[in-house]
């Protein structure tokens, strides 16, 4: 099928293009931009992707059709063991600042590359702004990328250029939106501030690629956002659909597919919920109690994603106890499976047996739920994760919340308000539980399934704007 459309492809257009993909060095931005990469290198153009050793291994693995340019990361520097090259590896706000100081230090070997190698295009995600300058320096067109659906990105543009008509205490509604979407708070001022001098040199690109399609987001935001614009959102998602199911992924998986796969097959169809808040997310032991709690009274099956951060690796009975009620693993040892650590989330929410997908709402896993059909009870912490969770709740009717409402700057530390044991229960049984909602919900999300996977199919919306973005970069090339 791959060499189909590479021979097409090739037939369609004059010569390859010559891309630069740089992607930032954490999963939920590296997975799909490399996985975009693969769309491009799939119809037969010359795609390199800049990365650290440990991640080229990676990808040398899963997408033989990229080309890759190693430059090290600074992991001393950044006071992380040597070999550390993903910022999922921090486990406080520190580290993660530390984190993301040494990774602006590849600014100079990434620029030294692309002044001896200019290609006919570079795709920066927009944590590493300093590519807009040097494109612009070298005359090189400039695509941005930063992980987010463009409904989000058209929120925050829109509280940004109307501070005046977002309330600095309790619920408003966003102004002058296509639909009426309430936020529970404002988000918070420090990390705000930080987001949109992004989005602005985001803005100066020369288009931004967006990992979802047109019907998830829809075109009323899609006419909103370019609205005034120059530059175009070319939705080219779901960016998972790239990926060959079973490849290693972000990260190593602490559990074989194999047993996930044996586990959920002992299971009935749609009996289990997985659980799992991403690469950046960790809970205090209080919250992670309650959430034992729920999901033991919700009774249903679950997999359990806890993330396994520095310290916890020879945890001892008491510090377990903290988080995890008395005897929990032996009663609930037919019902549940905990991992601790990285999982195989897309083999796991591919599979049948799941039933709903307890989320943070990260772009990345809205998007995998919604490709695989997988209802969401939704439960965002930070930054684009409650925009996230008002398209798949409010507007789009394939989820429900948890009933999260303390926006954090990051994902680390203490909480004001725990989500309590009893809402945890509410929400899993409110969609396992059946009835008219559930299946409704259900049906909604089979619909946005079989959209998804259409929009990458020959003649789908994401393909077409493919093919409408090369030919765009390839007019640019011959004409600049
Ligand atoms: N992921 C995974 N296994 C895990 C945790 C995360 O494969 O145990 C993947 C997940 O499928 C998604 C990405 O890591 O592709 C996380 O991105 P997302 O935007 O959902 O959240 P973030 O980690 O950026 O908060």
């Amino acid at each position: 099928k791959h060499c189909v459309k590479l021979v097409r492809a090739m037939d369609n257009e004059q010569s390859p293009l010559n891309l630069h993909f740089i992607p930032f060095l954490a999963p939920g931005h590296l997975i799909p931009l490399c996985n975009i990469a693969t769309l491009f290198a799939e119809r037969g153009h010359r795609v390199t992707v800049i990365t650290t050793p440990s991640y080229a291994q990676i990808l040398r693995k899963s997408s033989p059709s990229l080309l890759l340019h190693v430059v090290d990361f600074p992991a001393q520097e950044a006071g992380f063991p040597d070999g550390v090259q993903l910022m999922s590896a921090a486990n406080d706000v520190e580290s993660a600042r530390k984190f993301y100081h040494a990774s602006m230090l590849l600014r100079v070997p990434i620029i030294r590359f692309l002044e001896q190698h200019p290609p006919d295009c570079v795709v920066a995600d927009f944590l590493c702004p300093w590519v807009h300058d040097v494109a612009n320096n070298l005359r090189i067109p400039r695509l941005a990328f930063n992980g987010f659906s463009l409904f989000t990105v058209a929120a925050m543009e829109t509280l940004r250029s109307n501070p005046e008509l977002v309330s600095d205490a309790g619920p408003f509604v966003i102004p002058h939106f296509p639909h009426r979407i309430t936020l529970c708070s404002r988000p918070p001022k420090g990390v705000t501030a930080f987001m949109e001098r992004l989005l602005e040199t985001e803005t100066k690109s020369d288009g931004l690629i967006v990992n979802n399609f047109v019907e998830l987001d829809g075109e009323e935001y899609i006419q909103y956002y370019e609205k005034g614009k120059t530059h175009k959102a070319w939705h080219l998602g779901p960016a998972c659909l790239a990926a060959k199911v079973g490849e290693e992924r972000g990260d190593k998986s602490v559990v074989s597919e194999e047993e996930c796969v044996s586990w959920l097959n002992s299971k009935q169809a749609k009996s289990v919920v997985y659980v799992s808040f991403g690469s950046m997310c960790l809970f205090p032991d209080k919250q992670l109690l309650e959430m034992a709690c729920g999901l033991e009274e919700a009774a249903h099956n679950f997999i359990w994603v806890v993330p396994e951060k520095k310290g916890k690796e020879d945890e001892s009975e008491e510090e377990k106890a903290k988080w995890l009620p008395q005897g929990f693993e032996e009663r609930n040892k037919e019902k549940g499976l905990i991992i601790r650590g990285w999982a195989p989330q897309l083999v796991i929410l591919a599979h049948n047996a799941v039933g709903a997908f307890l989320t943070h709402c990260g772009w990345n896993s809205t998007l995998e739920a919604v490709t695989a059909g997988v209802p969401m009870l939704t439960w965002p912490v930070l930054g684009d994760q409650f925009y996230n969770e008002r398209l798949v709740t409010e507007v789009r009717g394939v989820a429900v919340e948890v009933g999260a409402a303390e926006w954090r700057e990051t994902g680390y530390g203490e909480r004001e308000k725990l989500i309590s044991r009893d809402c945890i229960e509410k929400g899993v049984r409110r969609l396992m539980d059946g009835g008219d909602e559930a299946e409704e919900i259900r049906r909604r999300a089979k619909e946005f399934s079989d959209k998804a996977k259409q929009a990458l199919d020959d003649g789908g919306s994401s393909h077409n704007n493919l093919t409408a973005l090369i030919a765009h970069l390839t007019h640019l090339r011959d004409t600049l």
